[in-house]
């Protein structure tokens, strides 16, 4: 009866990236390599990780009426996105600056450009799209009242997941429409703030849940990650890659989890999937180009 598996409502942007030998500092110039530039942003990121899983997805954003916006567009529709939901126009596509040195170490400005256009009348606009739809995520790259008027217009049995990345102190009313609320140690540590009194992931799950989720997913790298509901906490175990590049890996796993969560999989059960397609995910370089398909996660 659903339409659409996963509806992803976040952030698109073009990632320009230039590794240098040492990245400048003030008032400095250094020499690059030559410049790539990659479709990123983790509300893109995390649509196209689930279309390329098999999910019926669509993507509620905005992006600028510009190269990097036609380059969004189309790497969504390769993945299989429906983009109906991608807005065009009101300001520049969203742009990270990205100088990455030699061990790895990078320096990001974002210019969050069409991304903090994305309104809650864009919301409220596309409520056909959240009616049909089982599973809606978020992420915080777009205003934070935009992801209020989202959880507003859920529609009645529809599920929210929430990647509060990047973290900042979130109302009452999101809080408890996470079902479930999916941090990394920085993310429970800021959205915890005062109330972090311990350095023990699973105090951190117990510690969240108290502020009103439906659920919380705490995810540590290699580590995996912890699950914790009215049921308790409970680990899921990682699957051992050998890692080449992280980037991505959350949304990867975000992605995974909230469509196992909507083909009706338990929260241990989705997240313990989602790990193997974040370990997917870091096995090759890059974001997008490095979420795995269903098979690619079957012959993990
Ligand atoms: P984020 O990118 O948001 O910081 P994590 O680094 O915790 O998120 O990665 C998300 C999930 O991806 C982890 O919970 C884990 O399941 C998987 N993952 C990440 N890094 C590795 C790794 N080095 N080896 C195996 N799995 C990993």
């Amino acid at each position: 009866m659903y339409d659409y598996d996963l509806l992803v409502v976040g952030s698109a942007n073009a990632d320009l990236v230039i590794g240098v030998e040492r990245r400048p500092g003030a008032g400095e110039t250094v020499l690059g390599s030559d410049l790539a530039v990659h479709p990123g942003g983790k509300g893109a990121n995390q649509a196209v990780a689930a279309a390329r899983l098999g999910a019926r997805t669509a993507l509620l954003a905005r992006v600028g009426d510009d190269a990097h916006g036609r380059l969004l567009l189309d790497s969504q529709r390769a993945a299989g996105v429906d983009t109906v939901g991608v807005l065009v126009g009101g300001a520049p596509t969203g742009v990270a600056l990205i100088t990455v040195d030699p061990s790895g170490d990078n320096s990001i400005v974002v210019s969050p450009g069409a991304n903090g256009r994305l309104t809650p009348e864009d919301v409220r606009a596309a409520a056909s799209l959240f009616q049909a739809s089982r599973v809606v995520s978020a992420q915080l790259e777009i205003p934070l009242e935009t992801v209020v008027e989202v959880v507003r217009g859920l529609a009645d049995g529809s599920r929210f997941v929430l990647n509060p990345s990047p973290p900042r102190p979130l109302p009452a009313e999101v809080l408890a429409a996470c079902d479930p609320l999916i941090v990394n140690e920085h993310e429970a540590k800021v959205i915890l703030g005062d109330a972090c009194v311990s350095e023990e992931p699973a105090d951190w799950a117990r510690l969240l849940l108290a502020k009103g989720p439906q659920s919380v997913v705490v995810t540590l790298g290699a580590e995996g990650a912890l699950v914790a509901s009215s049921e308790g906490v409970a680990r899921v175990p990682s699957v051992k890659v050998t890692a080449v590049d992280t980037t991505g890996a959350g949304d990867a796993f975000t992605a995974a989890l909230a469509w196992q969560l909507g083909t009706g999989a338990g929260l241990a059960e989705a997240a313990a999937h989602a790990a193997r397609v974040g370990a997917a995910a870091v096995t090759k370089e890059g974001a997008q180009v490095s979420f795995p398909t269903a098979d690619e996660v079957a012959a993990l």
